[in-house]
Order: C-alpha cells, then structure tokens, then sequence
C-alpha cells in the first residue's frame, strides 16, 4: 500500500484586505500588498 499523497492538492490564502487568493506563500498580497491568511488546502481550485 502507499501512502495517499494527492499532488494536485494546494495550498491557499486569502488575503484579509482584499479577500484576493493565492497559493504562494508570499509576505503579503501580491494585488495589495496586505496580510494573507493561511486557508489551507484546497484541490477545487
Ligand atoms: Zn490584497
């Protein structure tokens, strides 16, 4: 058996001023430049 590693899956954050997504974890948004917040991961996007 293997391990159940699905690389399609993501990371996620969204940004708190904008509500703008990525999934590089970068020191802030790249759109306006504000906090991101960590939304874990998502394999829909
Ligand atoms: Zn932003």
């Amino acid at each position: 058996m293997r391990p159940s590693v699905d690389e399609s899956v993501i990371e996620l954050y969204e940004c708190f001023k904008c509500g703008g997504r990525t999934d590089t974890a970068i020191d802030g948004c790249d759109r306006c430049g504000g906090e991101l917040r960590h939304l874990g991961r998502s394999r829909d996007l």
